[in-house]
């Protein structure tokens, strides 16, 4: 293989989950900002609410709504209404951004700019949800597979134990069939075969029958 040159560590980092979290997030800074200020001038002409915590009201209502929708926006494959929340969420983006902007405002160049930042913020948006679920599902799939190849190691290191186990337990008894086969000639008599509950018994047998019969003979 190849070694790896600083060129494709930072192709690496730039197709990696990672980017995609970290583009993203300063996204996100930019959206809080977005809804902070629209909050902000709206509250603004709220009577009932005093005037000098707008700003920190705004700022809270920035930090829920941002988090919701990116939360719903990274979430919406896995809804019924995928599509609805999927052109919800731009929609949302797109409104947000025209009204940020005024986009209505200034001359047709103006207008036309405008415009075309606020549809391609909105844009961006949701291509980094679905960057982000694309990069997410190929990720654990990744961990998927290789818990998947760990435990079929283990299994593995498991069956190769019992085989070596059972290896030894066939050892053990071989060399008890050995034993038991010694025994069994000890207790037989060599000449006619008969066997005895003990040498003892078949030694007995042996002077007994055989050598006196040698003896004899
Ligand atoms: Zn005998």
């Amino acid at each position: 293989m190849k070694n790896k040159t600083k060129f494709d560590s930072i192709a690496g980092f730039y197709t990696s989950l990672a980017a995609i979290i970290l583009g993203n997030g300063i996204f996100m800074i930019y959206r809080w900002f977005e809804v902070f200020t629209l909050f902000d001038r709206q509250l603004s002409t709220v009577d009932h609410i005093q005037q000098d915590l707008t700003k920190g009201f705004a700022g809270v209502i920035a930090i829920i709504l941002v988090n919701a929708v990116l939360i719903v926006a990274v979430n919406a494959h896995t809804l019924k209404a995928k599509r609805a929340a999927e052109i919800s969420a731009f929609l949302f983006s797109l409104f947000l951004n025209i009204l940020f902007w005024q986009a209505w405002q200034g001359d047709l160049q103006a207008i036309a700019f405008k415009l075309v930042i606020s549809v391609t913020f909105a844009l961006l948006d949701g291509f980094f949800a679905y960057l982000f679920i694309e990069k997410w599902t190929e990720r654990r799939a990744l961990i998927e597979g290789e818990e998947e190849l760990q435990d079929t190691r283990k299994i593995l290191t498991e069956l190769a134990t019992k085989k070596h186990k059972a290896q030894q337990d066939l050892e053990q008894l071989k060399d008890e069939i050995g034993d038991m086969r010694l025994l069994v000639q000890d207790t037989t008599c060599m000449d006619c075969g008969r066997e005895f509950q003990s040498t003892e018994a078949r030694n007995k047998h042996w002077h007994d029958e055989h050598a006196r019969q040698m003896i004899g003979s």
